[in-house]
């Protein structure tokens, strides 16, 4: 059963056969369907939307609150500090691209990033030092307190959770060894957010970013909440309207954040959506989240690891109990073919593929990729069971 009502969990969808059958959806780590109250507020907030700090009407009164409320819950969700700021971006990898103009150094990532943690940070002009291929976490731990000492890093940007295996990384703990160094550390939110919660202020982190649409709301709205001071004086992340002071023709003054970075008409029904899913999640008992989870990964890994020729994916052993992403190969098929017979055939949603983290599951001599599937607030035990004998159903060689 489902922890809190979603959108479209009773979405039929056509087989392979003819009939039809319900769709298990266990990509949500790709993006998670809306929640019931997400929906409920845009429909709410839908009439009500017009210019953004622009207009003096009425409604665009009533917008630029709602947008700046949004903002604020949104920040809050992730316990900003009361001097830290919240830039509404697109997604997570828009907020990365943005803080990558705003660091004054170098950045120190791991090889496990998601492109979106990746790529942004080759383009600093000051670089980046990749971290790469430990055996264990603690190791790669070591690996990062190394690198820290011997370069001079303003930035180590990590995954708060890996989107291949689900394992987390030990924030606090990456948080103290950056700081002992004079690095700020930012967190790629965009998968751990969906599962676990998260603050700033607790984690002592200086940056998080994440993406509405893998944490319950629509696509379209993310954000970036942290530190005031370099996102106040760094590169204009969109240079228009809304994110200027005054204007010559070849000569700009910018404003601080967040309107630095948010130039042009913003995502107000975006960010009213993302700020409700903030609240209903919220809402949620972390520790009903955390069983939830454990128990179906449990699981769906349990099942998996019970048939032969399936390798469920882990970086390391002695790291703790991942979250909801489960990443495994079957052997001799090719993950392309296994997720098209898992949906064909079984109505089951996963994903296949390098999961944009090419240098990992080159790494892992995954070059052919793998199949992944996830668990959210809405995945039952019958969709965790209908994966499991959707892939021995494979296996048997029903094809
Ligand atoms: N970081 C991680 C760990 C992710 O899993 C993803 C998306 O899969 C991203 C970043 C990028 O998120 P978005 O596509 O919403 O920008």
């Amino acid at each position: 059963m489902s922890l809190l009502p979603l959108v479209g969990s009773t979405t039929q969808v056509p087989l392979l056969d003819g009939s039809t059958t319900t769709y298990a959806n266990l990509d949500v780590a790709a993006s998670a369907p809306a929640l019931q109250s997400v929906a409920d507020r845009v429909a709410e907030v839908l009439p009500w939307y017009a210019s953004v700090h622009r207009g003096a009407g009425y409604l665009s009164q009533v917008s630029t609150a709602l947008y700046e409320e949004s903002r604020a819950t949104i920040g809050a969700y992730v316990g900003a500090r009361e001097d830290d700021v919240s830039v509404i971006t697109r997604n997570t990898t828009d907020a990365v691209n943005l803080l990558a103009g705003c660091v004054p150094g170098r950045a120190l990532v791991l090889d496990i990033e998601h492109h979106a943690n990746l790529l942004p940070w080759h383009r600093v002009e000051a670089g980046v030092t990749v971290v790469t291929g430990r055996e264990t976490l603690a190791g790669t731990i070591d690996a990062l307190a190394r690198e820290l000492v011997r370069g001079d890093f303003a930035l180590v940007a990590v995954t708060g959770a890996s989107n291949v295996t689900g394992e987390a990384l030990p924030v606090g703990e990456i948080v103290t060894l950056a700081h002992a160094h004079g690095a700020r550390v930012f967190v790629d939110g965009a998968q751990l957010l969906a599962h676990r919660r998260f603050s700033l202020a607790a984690t002592g982190a200086d940056y998080v970013a994440f993406s509405g649409h893998k944490l319950y709301a629509p696509y379209g709205a993310g954000a970036l909440v942290g530190r005031r001071d370099w996102l106040d004086v760094g590169t204009p992340y969109l240079a228009g309207g809304g994110a200027v002071d005054d204007v010559e023709v070849g000569e700009t003054s910018w404003q601080p954040a967040p309107a630095r970075h948010e130039g042009g008409s913003p995502n107000v029904i975006g960010a009213a959506a993302l700020a409700a899913a903030c609240t209903t999640l919220g809402g949620l008992d972390p520790a009903e989240l955390d069983r939830h989870e454990a128990s179906l990964r449990g699981r769906l890994v349990a099942g998996l690891s019970a048939l032969s020729g399936i390798d469920v994916l882990r970086l390391w052993p002695d790291s703790e109990e991942p979250v909801g992403v489960v990443t495994f190969t079957v052997d001799g098929i090719e993950p392309g073919r296994v997720a098209a017979y898992l949906s064909a055939e079984h109505g089951l949603g996963v994903r296949d593929g390098r999961f944009c983290a090419q240098p990992l599951l080159k790494r892992l001599g995954l070059t052919g990729g793998a199949v992944r599937a996830s668990i959210g607030i809405g995945t039952s035990v019958a969709d965790v069971d209908r994966l499991v004998a959707g892939v021995r159903s494979l296996l048997e060689g029903d094809v």
